[in-house]
């Protein structure tokens, strides 16, 4: 089944499902994934083998004068973005100057499309770094993303590549002290013989609690939208989303934005 990579460092502007239109920054290689998820929906397929695929990362100063001369041309243009988004191929913290980008990117923003959000679509996994923390605390929309309350279905569906500690990351989460919001990808299936659903009773009651911990200013819930790597998955319905959705805001009080 084909998937998706981005091929460059600074891309599109594309319209966003949940943010307008965004210019997207790729931190990770140009052609291959490299994530601390392995995401059973990833539409950027699976994670190289890292012995087979050397990940080259863009450089500090290349992601600069991408972006800058990305956002002069569209400032010539009369064509600024709603939103800068870090996302592209895989997980953006893992670039070891990330802080630093996100700094850069803030003053550009300010210098050249100064309405411009700045967004960075995280999968919470380097939250233990706090260089990491501070800089997600800088930007306009730090979107986070918790896919279950249950760390079984958190190591079926997004798989972690290496050491993950869930509650940890729960605490962190915690710790944004509500300045984040959460994405969850509402989905089921089956995979090497276990099967998944993360809709069901036991699953939102879960994630429920701990979303009213965390107390994100919003929610973001979707489903599968592209190809993912895997045909044994199944998408989760608009009918479905807005009646998880219904069921979040009678409970918390919170604002649920859903994309089908
Ligand atoms: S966190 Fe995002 S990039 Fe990483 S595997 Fe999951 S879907 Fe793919």
């Amino acid at each position: 089944m084909a998937t998706f990579l981005f091929d460059k460092t600074v891309f599109g502007p594309v319209k966003s499902r949940r943010l307008g239109i965004s210019l997207g920054i790729n931190l990770l290689p140009n052609d291959s994934k490299l994530c601390s998820f392995d995401c059973l929906y990833c539409e950027c397929g699976w994670n190289p083998d890292p012995k087979k695929v050397k990940a080259v990362l863009p450089s500090r100063e290349w992601v600069y004068s991408s972006l800058e001369a990305q956002l002069t041309r569209m400032s010539v243009e009369n064509e600024l973005p709603d939103v800068i988004t870090f996302a592209g191929n895989g997980e953006p913290t893992l670039h070891p100057d990330f802080s630093a980008i996100i700094d850069d990117t803030i003053s550009l923003r300010n210098k050249l499309a100064s309405k411009a959000r700045i967004a960075v679509l995280s999968n919470s996994t380097m939250l233990h770094k706090p260089a990491v923390v501070e800089a997600l605390k800088k930007v306009d929309d730090n979107i986070l993303k918790l896919d279950s309350g249950i760390f079984e279905t958190i190591r079926v569906l997004n798989a972690p590549v290496g050491y993950f500690d869930f509650e940890k990351m729960i605490r962190q989460l915690i710790a944004f002290d509500g300045r984040l919001i959460i994405q969850t990808l509402f989905i089921r299936g089956e995979f090497n013989g276990v099967t998944f659903d993360n809709t069901t009773e036991k699953e939102l009651s879960a994630y429920i609690e701990l979303v009213r911990q965390i107390k994100p200013l919003k929610l973001m819930i979707y489903t599968i939208d592209r190809d993912t790597p895997l045909k044994s998955l199944e998408k989760v319905n608009q009918a479905e989303l807005n009646k998880i959705a219904s069921r979040i805001r009678e409970t918390l009080n919170i604002d649920v934005e859903v994309s089908a």
